[in-house]
């Protein structure tokens, strides 16, 4: 990290991006101060150099920057007090990811890795890892990180032919100044994820950071799908000269990338033709993520892999636990593990992405419940409830569709694996799919979604006919 040898910096937040970012500050000689408001945390940096002291007791007129947490609240509700202070004293208040772009720019160009960033309310994830195994299925040096995976600057150090793929939520990008993205990725933007920013023009902002600092020789990737979008590419056309190129999923384009019908399509040049057929990627079911791959192949074109080939590569993507996630079968009954959709928005998503469902759902309910969910109970045979939220979505869904209440999620995996079995359906599909969170239960959507994948491996092994 270029400039902070000597230099006195606060690191406020000592998870593993805080703890990342006082080694990569220390071992690049600054005087490192480090906070954490959690005790535990601050015992990590026991008999280290960058020792805990609280803020109050740090040097602030040699500060030459705070670096926060992505969690710590700049604004919303209100500021967190450690930014307050830090603006009170005039010190800047920055994220690791500040750091990471410090440290490329200070690079000869001849250095500089490539590096690629992804933004977006949903999907960001699925899209970072899918452009990582796009581009090293292609032979590339690829590094994944930032949101996803490891912290910044926990990332091997820089090799000019390697390429960074950085996921990078708005919490990250508002902490950002100097960032410059070879390829920037904006997926969507969905207004009930507004958390920390207050409204929608502050989150949207944000996310538009993504495009900070990008030149003519960039490439700039928007998703039309939404208003938002739209707006977004609207404004980039009137303010910078970078190739900017849409996707869409469901919609056609004249120019960009585009899903329809199960196929992607691409005009880069004037010319449409079609990458490949969207079905053959197991792990990427679902018209949401015919998005996530349009992306993916409009950044990857862009680095030297054909549409076509980044198609057939996607086919070979695992992707991510806990979405939409296969865990096994037993006979003609496939499981599918969505323990991530911890409300009914992204539980519809799950349901469209299949026939025959005998749905898992249940937990801690969101606000809303599922009636959002009832036109798309076609698709399912019987819903299997457990938690807190049985009683009220029985009461949501039973005039609509089967209703079983089994309490915990393996009395749930066990009826619902009978019944699959001994239904007529030629392919059903046992889908945990909460639209609830898992706190009644599980610690987190992790747990709960490994427990799923436990209760399914069990039933196979015990049955003798898993394929
Ligand atoms: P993020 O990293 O933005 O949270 P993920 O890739 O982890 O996104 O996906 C989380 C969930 O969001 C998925 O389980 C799915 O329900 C939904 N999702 C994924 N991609 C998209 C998309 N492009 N548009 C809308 N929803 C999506």
């Amino acid at each position: 990290i270029p400039d902070v040898k000597r230099k006195s910096i606060g690191v406020f937040g000592l998870g593993l991006s805080g703890i990342a970012t006082c080694e990569a500050l220390a071992a690049s000689g600054a005087k490192v101060f480090s906070y954490d408001e959690n005790r535990a945390a601050r015992d990590k940096t026991l008999d280290t150099e960058y020792r805990c002291e609280h803020p109050k007791d740090w040097p602030w007129q040699e500060l030459e920057a705070v670096v926060v947490s992505p969690g710590v609240p700049l604004t919303h509700p209100k500021p967190h007090t450690i930014v307050r202070k830090a603006r009170q004293e005039n010190v800047p208040v920055i994220g690791d990811t500040e750091l990471f772009a410090r440290a490329v720019n200070a690079l000869e160009p001849h250095e500089r890795p490539r590096v690629i960033g992804v933004t977006g309310s949903n999907g960001k994830s699925t899209t970072t890892a899918l452009i990582g195994h796009i581009l090293k299925q292609a032979g590339e040096d690829v590094y994944v990180g930032g949101n996803i995976g490891e912290a910044v600057l926990s990332l091997p150090a820089f090799e000019s032919d390697a390429v960074y793929v950085l996921e990078l939520s708005s919490f990250q990008l508002d902490l950002t100044h100097s960032l410059r993205l070879d390829a920037a990725v904006f997926l969507n933007l969905s207004p009930d994820h507004i958390d920390r920013h207050g409204s929608v023009d502050g989150y949207l902002a944000a996310k538009r950071r993504i495009f900070m600092n990008q030149t003519a020789a960039d490439l700039a990737v928007v998703g039309v799908d939404d208003d938002y979008g739209q707006s977004v590419s609207t404004r980039l056309m009137a303010n910078t000269g970078t190739e900017i190129r849409l996707i869409s999923a469901g919609s056609a384009l004249g120019r960009g990338v585009y899903a329809l019908d199960d196929k992607l399509y691409y005009n880069l040049d004037g010319k449409t033709a079609i990458a490949g057929d969207l079905t053959g990627a197991r792990s990427l079911r679902g018209v949401h993520n015919f998005q996530n791959v349009a992306a993916a192949v409009a950044v990857c074109e862009r680095f030297g892999v054909a549409p076509s080939l980044a198609i057939k590569s996607s086919q070979r993507f695992e992707g991510l636990p806990h979405r939409l996630e296969e865990v096994g079968r037993n006979g003609k009954v496939l499981f599918i593990n969505d323990s991530k959709a911890t409300n009914a928005d992204a539980t519809a998503r799950a349901l469209t992405a299949f026939n025959d469902i005998f749905w898992i759902a249940g937990g801690k309910a969101k606000e809303g419940g599922v009636t959002s969910l009832l036109p798309m109970m076609d698709r399912v045979r019987t819903a299997y409830l457990i938690g807190d939220a049985s009683a009220d979505f029985e009461k949501q869904l039973s005039d609509t569709v089967n209703v079983v209440i089994c309490g915990d999620l393996e009395k749930a995996v066990e009826a619902a694996n009978r019944d699959a079995l001994k239904s007529d359906a030629k392919s059903p599909v046992v889908l945990l799919s909460p639209a609830c969170a898992s706190y009644d239960q599980f610690k987190n959507f992790e747990t709960r979604g490994n427990a799923f994948r436990e209760f399914v491996s069990t039933l196979s092994v015990g049955n003798g006919e898993a394929a």
